[in-house]
C-alpha cells in the first residue's frame, strides 16, 4: 500500500534536459507512466501496524532505450553510511537520458535506524532487516519495511545488488560476494559480470546448495537471489563513517556495472582480476574478554595462523584463535570487548577451480 509519495521533475533538477511524467498515486516503484529517459523520487509508504509506520527513500531511474530492470538497495543497515552516500551521489550521476533499461535505487532501505544511528538493529522493534526477509504485512515495522521492499523493489526487477560496510567495528576489505551454485545456477554469470565490475581485490563466490541457506534468516540479497535474480553483495567500508573512497568506490562501481551489463554507454573501468574464494568460515568467540587482532583484513592467510587473541579482563590468555583454512581474512573484529558466541572473523577458503 502506497499512501504517500513524493514525486521530483527531473527537469527542474537539470534545467530541463529531461522530465518525469505524471504517475498515479498508487504506482508504487512502477515505471511504466514514466516518460522514457527521466526518474521519479519515490517515498515508499510502510503503513503503521502493532508499531509505527515509516517510508522508504527511492528513485526510479527510466532509460530511455529498453532493457534490463537493475534494483539497488543501500542501508538495509541504517548505520551503514557509505553506500547511502553513494546512492546520493548516483542522483546526479547517473542519467536516464543516457540508460537502457531501469534502475530502480533503494537510497535509505532502513530509515529509522539511519535516523537514529542505530546499529544493525530497527530501534522500533529491535530487529535485524537483513534477517526477516521476505517480510509481512501484518508484522513489525521491520518485516512490514522488507515486505515492502521484496514486493515493490525485488520482485520488479531481473537483476539486484545489495550494498553494505563492515558491521560495526569490525576490520573490512572490499570484497564482493557472487551467487552460484544448485540454486542460482543460472543466475552465477550475470552475477560474475557485476561482481567483477566493482574492481575490488576479492571476490566470493557463494554457493547456494540447500533451501536453508537461501531460507534461513533470509538477508535482502538472498531474497533477490530466491526469486530468481542474479545478485551481488558488495561489501566496501566501515560503519558510522563517510570516507571519500568508500562512496566513490561504490558509486564507480555501480556505473561500470551499468556499463558491464550494457545499460549505460562509455568504456568500461581497467579489469581487475581479483582473488576468488570460496565460501567463508566464520571464527566465533567461546569466551568473554579483551580481543587482540593478530591479522588484517584483505591479507591471505594459512590454515592454523593467529587471527586473534583472547585475554581475561586481568590480561591473562584465554585462548588464541586460528585460522580454519587458506584463505584470504574477509573481515576481522577490531574492538577490544568480545563475547562468548559473536563471531570474531571470517576467513574464505581459496577457490581451486576455474571460473
Ligand atoms: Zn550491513
Amino acid at each position: 500500500m502506497i499512501l504517500r509519495r513524493r514525486e521530483v521533475l527531473y527537469s527542474a533538477l537539470l534545467g530541463g534536459t529531461a522530465h518525469a511524467a505524471p504517475g498515479s498515486a498508487s504506482a508504487g516503484m512502477s515505471w511504466q507512466d514514466l516518460e522514457p529517459g527521466s526518474l521519479r523520487h519515490v517515498d515508499l509508504e510502510v503503513p503503521g501496524g502493532i508499531d509505527a509506520g515509516t517510508f522508504i527513500p527511492a528513485t526510479i531511474f527510466r532509460g530511455r532505450q529498453a532493457g534490463p530492470v537493475l534494483s539497488i538497495t543501500a542501508g538495509v543497515h541504517g548505520y551503514e553510511f557509505p553506500p547511502i552516500l553513494a546512492a546520493q551521489r548516483l542522483l546526479k550521476s547517473l542519467s536516464p537520458g543516457l540508460l537502457s533499461g531501469t534502475v530502480l535505487l533503494v537510497r535509505i532501505a532502513h530509515l529509522p535506524a539511519f535516523q537514529r544511528r542505530s546499529l544493525f538493529l530497527n530501534p522500533i522493534d529491535g530487529k535485524n532487516l537483513n534477517r526477516v526477509f521476505p517480510g509481512r504485512a501484518n508484522g513489525t515495522q521491520s518485516e512490514r519495511i522488507a515486505e515492502v521492499i521484496s514486493r515493490e523493489v525485488i520482485e520488479r526487477a531481473d537483476l539486484h545488488i545489495d550494498l553494505h560496510v563492515a558491521d560495526g567495528s569490525e576490520d573490512l576489505s572490499p570484497y564482493v560476494r557472487v551467487y552460484g551454485g544448485l540454486l542460482a545456477r543460472e543466475q552465477f554469470a550475470k552475477s560474475k559480470l557485476m561482481g567483477l565490475a566493482f574492481g575490488f581485490p576479492v571476490a566470493v563466490l557463494y554457493r547456494m546448495e540447500t533451501r536453508q541457506q537461501v531460507d534461513g534468516g533470509r538477508s535482502c540479497n538472498r531474497q533477490a537471489v530466491a526469486g530468481g535474480k542474479p545478485t551481488l553483495l558488495v561489501e566496501m567500508g566501515a560503519a558510522g563513517r563517510r570516507d571519500e573512497r568508500w562512496v566513490a568506490g561504490i558509486e564507480n562501481g555501480i556505473l561500470n556495472t551499468l556499463r558491464a551489463l550494457g545499460m549505460l554507454p562509455g568504456p568500461l573501468s581497467e579489469a581487475v582480476a581479483p582473488i576468488w574464494c570460496d565460501g567463508e568460515r566464520s571464527v566465533v568467540s567461546q569466551h568473554a574478554g579483551i580481543l587482540y587482532p593478530a591479522a588484517v583484513a584483505g591479507q591471505q592467510v594459512r590454515a592454523g595462523q593467529v587471527l586473534a587473541r583472547i585475554t581475561d579482563y586481568a590480561g591473562a590468555p584465554l585462548k588464541d584463535y586460528l585460522s580454519p583454512a587458506d584463505g584470504v581474512l574477509l573481515h576481522l573484529q577490531a574492538a577490544p570487548p568480545i563475547s562468548p558466541g559473536e563471531e570474531i572473523a571470517a576467513v574464505a577458503p581459496l577457490l581451486n577451480e576455474a571460473l
